[in-house]
């Protein structure tokens, strides 16, 4: 089994190429943010106290996100691998990652980088907050907390996945979706099976 990660600030693309990257090489996709988002919708307890955070634009405790995705891996099954997105967003998640997949015999096999300034997070946030409706794009407050949150715990992983030799960068910042997604596409050409 293959273990790949989307990595970027929020609304770099992660989820939008995450499709085209799943289908060419028939992974499960997996965004705890949409995870999180459906248990919101479900109304669990779980989604209750991940709501007041994720409005804030903080993170949700490491042991909630890294209980979801193990109990991805032990369930999904006719899949080459696992694209992760959004996935891991702290150091001490990569670290529990590199654990997780230790004990199945794996490892991360490379990071997708999708890079873009803060400038264009903000603008790409705010068009997608018209047309996906998710409560945490709708507030600039918000919006500028998920960019700190970002800069604070999340940029630390490019040097702990580079120290590795896993992590492979491409600007995103091309003003189509094609365009970018062809960039990416090109980019996990070069390290993946
Ligand atoms: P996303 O859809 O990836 O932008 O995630 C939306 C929100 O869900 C984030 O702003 C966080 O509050 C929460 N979240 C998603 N993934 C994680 C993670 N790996 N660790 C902690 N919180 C997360």
């Amino acid at each position: 089994m293959k273990y790949y990660i989307m990595f970027g600030p929020p609304g770099a693309g992660k989820g939008t190429h995450a499709v085209a990257i799943r289908e060419k090489y028939n992974l499960c996709h997996l965004s705890t943010g949409e995870l999180l988002r459906a248990e919101i919708a479900a109304g669990t307890q779980l989604g209750l106290e991940a709501k007041a955070l994720i409005d804030k634009g903080c993170l949700v405790p490491d042991e909630v996100v890294e209980k979801m995705i193990a109990s991805q891996f032990d369930s999904v099954k006719g899949v080459e691998g696992f694209l992760l997105d959004g996935f891991p967003r702290t150091l001490r998640q990569a670290e529990d990652l590199d654990q997780i997949l230790a004990k199945r015999n794996a490892q991360v096999d490379g990071v997708i980088s999708l890079m873009i300034s803060d400038e264009l997070v903000k603008e790409r946030i705010s068009h997608r907050a018209a047309i996906e409706g998710r409560a945490d794009d709708a507030s600039e407050e918000t919006i500028n907390n998920r960019i700190k949150t970002y800069h604070a715990q999340t940029e630390p992983l490019i040097e702990y996945y580079s120290k590795q030799g896993k992590y492979h960068e491409v600007v995103a910042d091309a003003p189509s979706i094609e365009e970018n997604r062809a960039r990416v596409l090109a980019l996990v050409e070069t390290f993946a099976e």
